[in-house]
């Protein structure tokens, strides 16, 4: 298999911290294309022939403007047993409710722009429900959980000029951890 040419910005590039704006449809030829060129790179990256082979980081997920287009689009890739996936494509995504629950993940978060070791958590939904158009333009309703339910707000996060970084409180990397579930 090919890797895509896709490039992935780093979080010193300004544009993702900037708001991404909502997509009407139909949606163009390219950006179906990158959609699918985004799910083959996570997917790949986290099959581990292709990640040695192409010296890649695994990933989950990746928004729209990592790879510098500023629409609200984002997508997840989610190992659900050994080199089977589950693909999501979100497009302008709004979450609709969420639990009261708040979870952490416990070694931390990872992003694909992000290339250093970041120490902290950061308190995200346990789970959530959302509400989002597909690659045809149809309107759907996904409620998610747990490790999904994370991946999900980190990139709507993304589709909000956020990085997880920026969630994280230097001076306590840890603040109220003892309020939150850890996965
Ligand atoms: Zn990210």
């Amino acid at each position: 298999m090919k890797l895509p040419e896709i490039k992935i910005l780093d979080e010193k590039d300004k544009r993702l911290h900037e708001p991404s704006q909502e997509i009407s449809f139909p949606l163009k030829k390219e950006d179906k294309k990158n959609i699918k060129d985004m799910l083959l790179y996570l997917k790949m990256s986290q099959i581990d022939e292709y990640r040695e082979q192409y010296n890649l980081r695994a990933g989950m997920g990746l928004s729209y403007i990592q790879i510098g287009i500023p629409k609200r689009i984002f997508v997840v890739v989610d190992e659900v047993e050994e080199n089977v996936f589950e693909d999501y494509v979100l497009i302008n995504p709004k979450i609709i409710s969420n639990s009261e629950e708040l979870i952490y993940v416990g070694e931390g978060e990872g992003c694909l722009s992000i290339n250093r070791e970041v120490e902290g958590i950061v308190p995200r939904y346990a789970r959530i429900t959302v509400e989002a158009y597909d690659v045809e333009g149809n309107l759907f309703t996904i409620r998610v959980r747990e490790e999904l339910a994370v991946a999900f707000q980190h990139e709507i996060d993304h589709l909000n000029g956020i990085l997880f970084v920026d969630k994280i409180d230097s001076q306590n990397p840890y603040k109220n951890a003892d309020k939150m579930r850890e996965i």
